[in-house]
């Protein structure tokens, strides 16, 4: 899909808000998360910000915007913002939109952030009047995903949560990051073994020594460390065994 964006206010007359948090750091800092995200998922995406100079009164800096969406001619334009209003006063993600497509993005995108950072969802919210929104010839919905001025909302923010929130809503994809896969340890391979000494007719417990030889049935002489580690001398060949009786271990032919 071809995607167009801009990050809320940065020049001129058109500042944005600042609390707990600025806007213009924020909308920026999640909002190249949420960019980064979309091309990563195939979209190609316009940023149709304005430049912070030279400053541009208000309506130059909306009109920027909306003139370089059109132009572009995408199916969907994200505006990214930070909400405000008064200190401690009002909470919660809402996402404006002025078209009945524009609902459908808002809706699934406010909900998302609510689930991802925990906020009220204060759902999509009909702005037919907001200039970005009106007068973008495409779908358009404008993120507002929290107060800044709000300590508990500033406190859930999360750049990466909250760009994979608008991106799955958007797009349905979840691009969380996921943990790296610890590989878990090989199973063990050698069997554990009995470390008492054992005792028989055919045994012989070396006095003194922790060890035994051992004459087995089918007629190998076997020298024991214990019944894990030892060589076998048989007609013609000889045999070592190995096992550190913590999974490690094996059989090796040393000679016949
Ligand atoms: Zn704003």
């Amino acid at each position: 899909m071809k995607i167009t964006y801009d990050f809320g206010h940065g020049t001129g007359q058109d500042r944005g808000a600042s609390g707990y948090r600025n806007e213009e750091h924020d909308c920026r800092e999640y909002g190249a998360l949420v960019i980064k995200k979309l091309q990563a998922l195939g979209h190609t995406c316009y940023n149709c910000t304005p430049p912070a100079s030279p400053a541009l009164a208000l309506g130059q800096s909306l009109a920027y915007r909306v003139n370089k969406a059109n132009s572009i001619g995408s199916q969907l334009h994200i505006c990214m913002h930070v909400n405000a209003f008064e200190t401690d006063k009002a909470t919660g993600c809402e996402v404006e939109y002025a078209s009945a497509s524009g609902q459908t993005y808002a809706s699934k995108v406010s909900a998302e952030i609510s689930a991802a950072l925990g906020l009220t969802n204060r759902g999509p919210k009909n702005q037919p009047g907001l200039y970005v929104l009106k007068y973008t010839k495409m779908t358009a919905i404008l993120v507002e995903p929290f107060f800044c001025d709000n300590k508990n909302d500033c406190s859930k923010y999360n750049a990466e949560r909250l760009a994979t929130a608008i991106v799955k809503g958007i797009t349905g994809i979840d691009t969380s990051v996921k943990p790296k896969v610890i590989p878990k340890p090989a199973a063990q391979i050698a069997p554990k073994y009995d470390e008492s000494m054992p005792s028989g007719s055919n045994i012989f417990n070396i006095p003194n020594i922790h060890g035994y030889i051992e004459e087995t049935t089918d007629g190998r002489l076997t020298i024991h460390k214990d019944r894990g580690n030892y060589v076998a001398i048989g007609k013609g060949f000889s045999d070592l065994y190995w096992n550190d009786n913590n999974g490690n271990g094996g059989h090796k032919r040393i000679c016949g």
